[in-house]
């Protein structure tokens, strides 16, 4: 296959990238050792953040997440969930942290509003809550969303290299699995793996180093909250329960580990996890978790798991352009600067239009459908229908 440039990694990043170029008139092929969102990206915790949880301490994180968080409900609205979130203070909390926490979000622009009676909204939070305030959090669904995204960047001419592992790179020729890609330029999007993409690529002095960290997510059966409920404290574990369709899910953990391929779950761990989350909503005590999943952040390195900067950064390697940290929130913004890098080099004039590109709502016109408009089986078969047409 020859093409002007190979992406490799089909997560958030990698999606939003291929569809920025697609967009800008490039020939992209997108390859992946899974399925699309194999990696980290669909392995989320559902969160369309605010920023609110990082005015406190990576400030540049938390402006990014707020304009993003407003101009991906503009362009994907099917696929965002507008439930507001709520940041409460229990009983011992520290409470300089929330004039700390009040100037952060107005210096970071986020709106946010006092709340009086917040038991009357979430039933089940602690009574120990002693101040509550909320923000614009939404939920987002990643399948729905970047299932759109990656059907836009086909129709635009992007191809699709599906399970099919890179195996080798020799200047910006991929070997993969399935054969090998001659592209000018290579955009290493490869998430918490990215440190293995630049080894196949770059000398050892100049190979990218990340910090994979793990987080560990817990569905919980019920719904217990309407809203995103958040901690009013510094990041720490635990102190995040995202409603998702008719579920909770409470995380995260974060933990660095050597390699993101070889991760153990302890049942401690779980257990930590409960505990923690159940000071802000006691029933999760006493829900037994329907599953456990967990994914690794593919953070740069730095002091600490929850230290390290959530920003992004893009490392120009000659042929290869490889974009690391981030969000998912902030992916649409990730991949429009790097395909202004990956432009630039090309001689490629003409600016990002994503941030004013509808995303359409692909996995509906690949689910199955009974007489009467419901789906008869659910995302995972739509997605599976949407990734042969793609590979076709
Ligand atoms: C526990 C946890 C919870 C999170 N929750 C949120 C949240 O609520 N909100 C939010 O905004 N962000 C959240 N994040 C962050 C966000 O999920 C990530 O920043 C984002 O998904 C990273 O996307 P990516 O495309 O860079 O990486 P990935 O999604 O990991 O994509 C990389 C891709 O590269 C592919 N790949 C790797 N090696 C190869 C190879 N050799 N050949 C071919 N393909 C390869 C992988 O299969 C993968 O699909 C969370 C992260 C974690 C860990």
């Amino acid at each position: 296959m020859d093409v002007e440039v190979a992406v490799i990694g089909a997560g958030a990043t990698g999606l939003f990238t291929a569809l920025d170029l697609s967009l800008r008139g490039v020939r992209v092929a997108v390859i992946d050792r899974g399925g699309l969102l194999s990696g980290t990206s669909g392995s989320m915790h559902g969160l369309l953040h605010s920023g609110a949880r990082y005015v406190t301490n990576d400030m540049e994180s938390a402006r990014q997440c707020i304009a993003e968080n407003q101009t991906l409900s503009i362009i994907a609205p099917h696929s965002i969930f507008d439930t507001g979130g709520l940041f409460v203070s229990l009983k011992g909390d520290d409470d300089a942290f929330i004039d700390f926490f009040l100037k952060g979000l107005a210096e970071a622009g986020i709106n946010y509003r006092e709340i009086e009676d917040p038991f009357r909204l979430e039933p089940n939070l602690n009574r120990d809550v002693e101040y509550a305030i909320w923000v614009p959090d939404k939920v987002v669904d990643p399948f729905r969303l970047f299932g759109g995204v990656a059907y836009l960047a086909n129709k635009n001419g992007a191809k699709f290299l599906l399970h099919s592992e890179v195996k080798g790179i020799s200047g910006s020729r991929v070997i993969t699995e399935k054969g090998t890609i001659n592209a000018k330029l290579l955009v290493n999007a490869a998430g918490p793996w990215a440190s293995k993409i630049s080894q196949m690529h770059s000398s050892e002095s100049q190979v990218i180093e990340l910090m994979p960290t793990i987080g560990l997510m817990l569905v919980f059966g019920e719904k217990l909250n309407e809203m995103v409920i958040n901690r009013l404290r510094p990041p720490s574990d635990g102190d995040i329960v995202v409603p998702f369709y008719g579920r909770s899910i409470l995380g995260t953990t974060a933990q660095v580990v050597e390699d993101p391929d070889k991760v153990e779950v302890e049942e401690e761990d779980i257990q930590y996890l409960i505990e923690e989350g159940s000071a802000m909503l006691p029933r999760l005590a006493q829900l037994r978790p329907l599953r456990h999943y967990y994914s690794v952040r593919p953070l740069l390195k730095g002091t600490s798991a929850r230290t390290a900067t959530r920003d992004f950064e893009i490392f120009d390697e000659g042929d290869m352009v490889t974009i690391v940290g981030g969000k998912l929130t902030t992916s649409r913004l990730m991949g429009e600067k790097t395909a202004d890098l990956v432009s630039e080099k090309l001689g490629i004039s003409g600016p990002s239009s994503t941030a004013k590109t509808e995303i359409p709502d692909a996995l509906s016109l690949y689910s199955l459908k009974n007489t009467i408009g419901d789906e008869v089986y659910g995302q995972g078969y739509a997605l599976a229908r949407l990734e042969e047409v793609l590979q076709a």
